[in-house]
């Protein structure tokens, strides 16, 4: 079969053929993928960054943002049979840890991740023990059964609180950002502020529905979000770039008693002043890692379903499986949306 594969740390990203021949364990599912997004992480892969090459084992197959139908089932496997289709969770729980038997999955403390710890989406068939999979309803786009696992982190990060009626700054409108300005704007938010840095996305997310949208290199974001709130800051915080600057301007933007939500990963260490932006001001914050499985992923189907969200601005690109290195150097570029790559019919 096809796949896109780091085969060792001296070369590059490859789509090859790879010889396949899956012993399925009782718990697993062989899914035949159609449509495959790529991720931010998938990108730091391609760049080969410091922090992965120490953590990442190869050869490995990447990718984990995926649609597909199930071709065949492990002897014990009972939530999914041949011919579904499908769309997974990146994040394998261990199913017996504290947090497992407690109802929280999504924070396995055993996690393993797919196109990572093992082979992942960017191929013609991908093995996955069942916990992962999500049935999908019927009338749900591949393209958009494909971002599912992004889109969640979404809505896992902008739902934390009721969203209807209030005032919302999101920092950084990168795929997830813009996202998060789709759901925000569904579930009732009544002002969006965004900021984000590249003129792409600038764009877009003011096509999406943004009220406003600020360039924090070229204004201050602080002082437009007190001019466009009266001077109280918004009511919650959604911060989605992963940058330092972009943390204390959101703290400094939200009303006392606010929320923040947090889904960015940073790349260090940070410092910002805990009494003054956080104690003081009295506000919620929440940690956001994934998505709830499977709470968030039966609003997301259910937001799909019902066509109640728009993603044909967000995904900018679908691209054919062979022109996968031209999606990869438009997320570097940052000159896109969300980048999908059709797999299979
Ligand atoms: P992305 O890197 O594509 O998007 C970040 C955006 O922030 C970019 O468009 C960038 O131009 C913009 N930006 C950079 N500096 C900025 C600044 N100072 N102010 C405002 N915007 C700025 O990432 P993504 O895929 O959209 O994901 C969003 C964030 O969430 C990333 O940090 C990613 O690592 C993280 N993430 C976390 C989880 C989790 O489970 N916690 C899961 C997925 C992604
Ligand atoms: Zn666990």
């Amino acid at each position: 079969m096809r796949a896109l594969i780091k085969e060792s740390s001296e070369e590059n990203l490859k789509l090859k053929e790879v010889g396949f021949n899956p012993s399925l364990g009782p718990h697993d599912v062989l899914v035949h993928v159609r449509r495959a997004s790529i991720c931010g992480s998938d990108v730091h892969i391609y760049k080969w960054e410091e922090w992965i090459r120490s953590r990442m084992k190869l050869p490995r197959i990447i990718g984990h943002e995926y649609t597909g139908e199930v071709v065949k089932t492990g002897e014990l496997v009972t939530r999914v049979k041949e011919g579904d289709l499908v769309a997974s969770e990146t994040h394998i729980p261990c199913g017996h840890c504290y947090q497992c038997l407690t109802g929280r999955m999504h924070v396995c403390k055993n996690m393993k991740i797919l196109g990572f710890d093992i082979d992942g989406a960017f191929a013609d068939y991908v093995v996955v023990p069942e916990v992962v999979l999500w049935k999908l309803s019927e009338g749900i786009e591949p393209e958009y059964a494909s971002v599912m696992e992004p889109l969640g982190n979404a809505v896992h990060t902008a739902l934390v609180t009721n969203l209807s009626g209030k005032t919302v700054l999101i920092t950084g409108a990168g795929p997830i950002g813009l996202m998060a300005i789709e759901v925000a704007r569904v579930s009732g938010a009544s002002f969006i502020i965004v900021s984000e840095v590249k003129d792409y996305r600038i764009k877009l997310a003011k096509e999406i529905g943004a009220d406003v949208v600020v360039n924090p290199l070229e204004e201050d974001l602080v002082k437009r979000v007190m001019k466009e709130t009266n001077g109280e800051g918004v009511d919650v915080f959604l911060e989605m770039s992963g940058k330092q600057s972009a943390l204390i301007e959101g703290l400094r933007s939200l009303t006392n008693g606010g929320v923040a939500s947090l889904l960015g990963i940073f790349e260090g260490d940070i410092t910002l002043n805990l009494d003054d932006l956080v104690i003081f001001k009295g506000i919620t914050v929440y940690g956001i890692t994934g998505r709830k499985m499977f709470e968030t992923w039966r609003i997301v189907d259910q937001l799909l379903k019902r066509k109640k969200l728009d993603l044909s601005k967000i995904i900018t690109h679908v691209l054919d499986f062979e022109e996968w290195e031209k999606g990869f150097e438009l997320m570097v570029k940052g000159e896109c949306g969300k980048v999908v790559l059709r797999i299979n019919d």
